[in-house]
């Protein structure tokens, strides 16, 4: 399994890929010609993922598969990255990015959003991490790029839950990053502002002409400005990069 310079080929994983910002970190990784493995939440998404993979395959020149797994489950998330590994020989890239929201006020937040929330964005996180860990250690090479967002650093009203589970994401990040380092694995914090997305679109249309004031940019985000900065994190050039939180907000958050 080599390329034309005979260097093993880069294989990666994004979660929650089937759309949105994930989708976009994926195109971007093949075209930068990595394999990748694209997940989605269940099987009812998965004829999405298995059109962005056939995508890949035939515009890009690499190998994709698509992944039905529940990240928030351990054994979902460890059979994802197996089934990655077991396709492509390697698991250098991991891109935590599927995530959900369960916005309300903290007197009105149910327990279960609560929950749901923190099962997704950081349990989620830290159960692919762990899984991909393994395999990164033994090559002694890899990328994790965990998708937080200027709500973890800031705070947002409305996003009790969002908000914890992506500042949890930091410290997570962070504290496999110094565990990792040795073994030649980096692990990085990206941390989005408003991206034209599904997620956003929830927004009403007042909540949005709100959010872009506040951005210095006017405008919202693209997810391939997110895209961008994951794939230079995930390459072997960011190598010297590790436990850091970088802001893609259009200014957002200055
Ligand atoms: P999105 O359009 O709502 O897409 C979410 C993705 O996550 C979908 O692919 C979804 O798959 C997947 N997903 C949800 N629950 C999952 C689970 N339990 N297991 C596996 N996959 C799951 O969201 P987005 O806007 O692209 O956001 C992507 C990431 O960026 C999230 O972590 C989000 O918190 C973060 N972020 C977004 C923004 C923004 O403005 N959009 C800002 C900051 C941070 P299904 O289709 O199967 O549900």
């Amino acid at each position: 399994m080599t390329n034309d310079t005979e260097q093993p080929r880069r294989a990666a994983v994004v979660t929650g890929s089937n759309r949105g910002i994930g989708r976009a970190v994926a195109l971007d990784l093949a075209r930068a010609g990595f394999d990748v493995c694209v997940n989605c939440s269940s099987e009812r998404s998965l004829p999405a993922a298995q059109e962005l993979a056939s995508q890949i395959e035939d515009e890009c020149g690499v190998r994709a598969l698509a992944i039905a797994a529940n990240v928030a489950e351990s054994d979902e998330a460890h059979a994802l990255v197996e089934a990655a590994y077991r396709a492509f020989g390697r698991v250098d890239v991991l891109v935590n990015n599927a995530g959900i929201t369960r916005d309300g006020l903290l007197a009105r937040m149910k327990e279960e959003d609560f929950d749901a929330v923190i099962d997704v964005n950081l349990k989620g996180t830290f159960n692919c991490c762990k899984a991909a860990a393994q395999r990164m250690c033994k090559q002694r090479y890899g990328r994790i790029v965990n998708m937080s967002s200027v709500v973890g650093v800031s705070g947002n009203a409305g996003q009790a839950n969002y908000a914890a589970s992506k500042a949890g994401v930091i410290g997570l990040t962070k504290a496999i990053s110094r565990e990792l380092a040795g073994r030649n694995v980096t692990a990085n914090a990206v941390a989005p502002g408003f991206i034209a997305t599904d997620m956003t679109d929830a927004l009403s249309e007042k909540q949005q002409q709100a959010i872009t004031e506040r951005i210095a940019m006017k405008r919202l985000g693209e997810a391939e400005d997110v895209a961008a900065l994951v794939r230079f994190l995930a390459s072997e050039e960011a190598g010297y990069i590790t436990g850091q939180v970088i802001c893609v907000d259009g200014g957002m958050s200055l």
